[in-house]
């Protein structure tokens, strides 16, 4: 029997308050929008919807349901061969809910659906393209899936009018197989990445990985170096959580030590911007890192 893994004090955080906070969470019932903060219980939330230094209010929102096409080991949406239908009406009122939300920077995304012939990857851009018709000063990040490698759904999201293209690796070459979806390949995941910004030169686009997955720091640099070469330009590095007994364990609780090691490395192969630490998301505080570091 495997020891019980205690959580270290690190990664301990306080239960969110703050005015924005609240704000955004009686909004939240009446707009009706599904996030992943609140859905994932993400510890960051007070951080996030509290807006930082810059007052700058990020959520998460999950597009097209709640049933993926796929089961990655580490992740605790649902997973259904045949999810329910998109619900056309979506991206509309999706559109309308955010641009009456006062949010600065919304993270769009979705489960897998390898069921729908494009991905998802129309609906997707028709949400976007909508909202920044109505809202045109939010800043607009999508985080897709890999779209199984379809370039031409790439582009299609890219060129959208969004203003961040994001793409999760998870984790290194050596440990995509086990950790991910079988059908999630590293090797795609960085093509896809790539091609995103050779469809709209100039795009930011942007990766995550989780570590503590029994990952090396030299298959944490290999990762590094082969973003850099399909030059993606923000990198976020975070702790694996297991979300419940029957995902993946945890293989390590990296030290903060560790995590700013890694911002340092990263930082030195030139990525724009690097977020690294026990808690940091894909999303966490994406719009106060915007601010802060891309229009500066
Ligand atoms: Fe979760 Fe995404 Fe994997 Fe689906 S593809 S199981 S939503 S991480
Ligand atoms: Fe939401 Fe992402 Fe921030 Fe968590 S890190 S609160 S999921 S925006």
């Amino acid at each position: 029997r495997a020891p019980k893994q205690r959580l270290p004090e690190w990664l301990k955080t306080a239960i969110p308050v703050g005015k924005n906070y609240t704000e955004i969470k009686n909004n939240l019932r009446e707009l009706k929008l599904h996030t992943v903060c609140e859905e994932a219980k993400c510890p960051n939330i007070s951080d996030c919807w509290g807006g930082g230094e810059h007052k700058t209010a990020t959520a998460t929102i999950m597009l097209m349901g709640d049933e993926c096409t796929r089961g990655c080991r580490f992740c605790s949406v649902k997973t259904s061969k045949a999810p329910k239908p998109l619900d056309i009406h979506e991206p509309e009122n999706t559109a309308e809910a955010i641009s009456r939300w006062g949010l600065d920077y919304v993270v769009l995304t979705s489960v897998d659906r390898d069921d729908l012939a494009d991905g998802g990857s129309a609906h997707f851009a028709e949400t976007i393209m909508k909202l920044k018709h109505k809202a045109p000063k939010i800043l607009v990040e999508c985080l897709t899936g890999d779209f199984q490698g379809d370039m031409e759904c790439v582009a299609r999201v890219a060129t959208s009018g969004l203003d961040v293209y994001a793409h999760n690796i998870e984790t290194v070459e050596a440990l995509s197989a086990y950790v991910r979806d079988p059908r999630a390949k590293f090797r795609q995941s960085i093509s896809v990445l790539a091609h995103a910004k050779k469809a709209k030169p100039g795009l930011l686009t942007k990766t995550s990985m989780m570590l503590g997955c029994g990952e090396t720091e030299a298959e944490v640099i290999h990762a590094m170096d082969e973003l850099r070469k399909a030059d993606v330009d923000v990198l976020t590095l975070g702790q694996y959580m297991r979300p419940t007994k029957k995902h993946m364990r945890v293989h390590e609780y990296v030290k903060p030590e560790v995590f700013e090691r890694y911002q340092k490395l990263a930082e030195e192969r030139g990525f724009k911007y690097v977020a690294s630490g026990p808690l940091v998301r894909s999303s966490y505080k994406a719009g106060e890192f915007y601010i802060s570091n891309i229009l500066k």
